[in-house]
């Protein structure tokens, strides 16, 4: 039914998959993924730093459970990252700046002013309706866009 308020489940079963390609991808360059991994940012960050050295990853990109439990109702979906490098804001940056690309190469709506103090916003919503615009066969029917003042053929209806 169209129309309707956008229910959190719904927007993140939506969102959900193209994050976890756009975590395939960057596990590509080296990155530990992790969805919906750990209770917390403190527990994940102590599972993920030894993860990261056994591995000699680049660092970690992640959301852990209490993100996830905010994301499926309804709030926008934090995407946290970190580098190996403790102090290299360079490298923070960097994985930074591909986590938001690869996010917003799945179509998603993302927002991160390249502070690395700062989590990575996937607009969960804005991202749902953008993918809802792609798909016509979701698009609301029975009303015609309204074309009648630069379409005078319209007028005739
Ligand atoms: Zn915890």
């Amino acid at each position: 039914m169209y129309g309707r308020d956008l229910a959190g489940e719904d927007a993140a079963d939506a969102v959900r998959p193209k994050v976890n390609r756009a975590f395939r991808a960057l596990r590509k360059g080296n990155l530990i993924c992790r969805m919906s991994f750990s209770c917390c940012m403190g527990c994940a960050c102590a599972e993920l730093d030894p993860m990261v050295k056994a591995r000699k990853a680049r660092g970690a990109v992640y959301f852990h459970k209490q993100d996830d439990s905010s994301f499926r109702k309804g709030h926008d979906l934090y995407i946290r990252y970190a580098s190996a490098g403790k102090d290299d804001l360079k490298g923070w940056k960097a994985i930074g700046d591909e986590v938001k690309a690869a996010l917003e190469a799945e179509g998603l709506v993302v927002e991160w002013d390249s502070d690395v103090n700062m989590a990575i916003c996937v607009k969960t919503k804005e991202s749902y309706r953008a993918g809802e615009q792609k798909a016509p066969t979701s698009r609301p029917v029975g009303r015609k866009p309204k074309l009648r003042l630069t379409d005078p053929a319209e007028g005739r209806e």
